[in-house]
């Protein structure tokens, strides 16, 4: 199959799979991409996107549908569980910057498929073992890749037989609810933290709303956000139980390498999040066009993402104490920072900082005529 080494195996046909298969494709490579599910598609719920990604989505040719999505100028923010306003604004401003868009997760992968032929892609079929001379092993057979990306997600099979020293999932003890309402979004829209518990209701184009809630274990089902300040009460009753998906919450140790031999972790393989601050697939994009834009040199990959995404993911994990702590001091603090900073500080100084720490990240360059000849198989970085 490694005629001119350039073909990437992809193990996986979720949001980082289909990404990196466009943007390899974009620079040059082959690509096959194994999805075990049937057919290429995503959970009933919304996704948010901010400019770092819309950013990456653009390179690769795909952000104009995506950015078809943007979040209108609703009014809204972060309110605490009594109901009082911590800072309130056009919701777009409080929660990432002006590109905002919350996407329904089944449309993005529909983008992503439409931009790759049906050649490369392979529904229904489950990867059973990887290694890091570049196989991959399914029902069918092996074969031999000169690059292969490891999109797994989170309980990655990929990460367990190519990096067996590493840890499995850690549980972080809460569970999260997501669900779709159909109808206009309410009033107000945002965040409402409490103790323990966090509640986000976020506007999305079509007369829909993505409803998402958080508790620590030990606090019952839906029931628990039935008196919280309005418009929870009306998303809970509008929530349809077929539709609730309910998981806890895991996330995982970045490795001290994002890559080994021929293979390559990205997203929720490498550095599965909280999703507190909505970064999760944000991070698999960026991961996706990234090595494409560095690959088959997987070190120099490594390098560029390893520290940004492990400040992400532990940012993500130490959020979940300011918007859902345990201590109820904490959140009689947090409260008070936040109604002493006048919302016309508090906004764009919230702006400034998610800018300069997340948003305002932007794509390497995806060269169209790679560095070949690089023999990958000397490249591999090591741990
Ligand atoms: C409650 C919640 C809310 C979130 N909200 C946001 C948000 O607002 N914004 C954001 O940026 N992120 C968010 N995230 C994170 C985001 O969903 C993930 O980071 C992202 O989906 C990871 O994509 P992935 O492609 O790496 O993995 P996955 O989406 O898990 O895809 C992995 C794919 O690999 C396939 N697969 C697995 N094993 C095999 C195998 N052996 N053979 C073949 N195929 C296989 C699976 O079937 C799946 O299709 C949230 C996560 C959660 C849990």
């Amino acid at each position: 199959m490694a005629e001119n080494n350039r073909c990437a195996g992809i193990v996986g046909g979720g949001i980082g799979g289909l990404t990196a298969a466009i943007a390899l494709r974009a620079a040059g490579w082959e690509v096959t991409v194994y999805e075990q599910a049937a057919e290429f598609t995503e959970v009933d719920a919304g996704v948010m996107l901010t400019a770092n990604v819309l950013a990456g989505l653009d390179l690769i040719g795909v952000g104009e549908p995506i950015r078809a999505e943007a979040m209108a100028d609703h009014i809204g923010g972060l309110r605490n569980r009594r109901g009082r306003e911590l800072v309130l604004g056009r919701v777009r401003d409080v929660l990432g910057g002006d590109d905002l868009v919350v996407v329904h997760r089944a449309d993005l992968i529909a983008v992503l498929v439409g931009a790759l032929p049906s050649e490369c892609l392979r529904p229904g079929s489950r990867v059973i073992r990887v290694d890091a001379s570049g196989d991959i092993e399914t029902a069918e057979g092996t074969v031999q890749f000169d690059l292969v990306v490891a999109a797994d997600g989170i309980h990655s099979l990929t990460r367990r037989h190519v990096w067996p020293e590493l840890r499995g999932v850690r549980h972080t003890g809460i569970t999260g609810w997501r669900w779709i309402v159909d109808a206009p979004p309410p009033d107000w829209v945002g965040l409402v933290f409490g103790h323990r518990a966090e509640f986000g209701i976020l506007p999305m184009t079509g007369n829909r709303i993505y409803a998402f809630a958080g508790t620590h274990t030990g606090i019952d089902g839906l029931d628990h956000f039935k008196n919280w300040p309005h418009p929870v009460p009306d998303m809970v009753a509008a929530a349809d139980p077929q539709r609730v998906l309910e998981n806890e919450l895991l996330d995982i140790r970045v490795p001290k390498s994002l890559a080994r031999g021929r293979v390559a972790l990205i997203g929720d393989a490498a550095h599965g999040m909280h999703p507190t601050l909505g970064q999760g697939a944000g991070m698999t994009i960026e991961d996706a066009v990234t090595l494409a834009a560095y690959a088959p040199d997987l070190a120099a990959y490594s390098r560029a993402r390893r520290r940004r995404v492990a400040l992400i993911s532990w940012l993500s994990g130490h959020a979940t104490l300011v918007s859902e702590p345990k201590s109820r001091f904490v959140d009689a603090v947090r409260d008070a920072i936040a109604c002493l900073v006048p919302n016309r500080l508090a906004i764009p100084a919230g702006k400034l900082g998610t800018k300069l720490l997340i948003t305002g990240w932007r794509p390497p360059p995806i060269p169209t005529e790679p560095p070949w000849p690089v023999n990958a198989h000397d490249q591999g970085s090591q741990r």
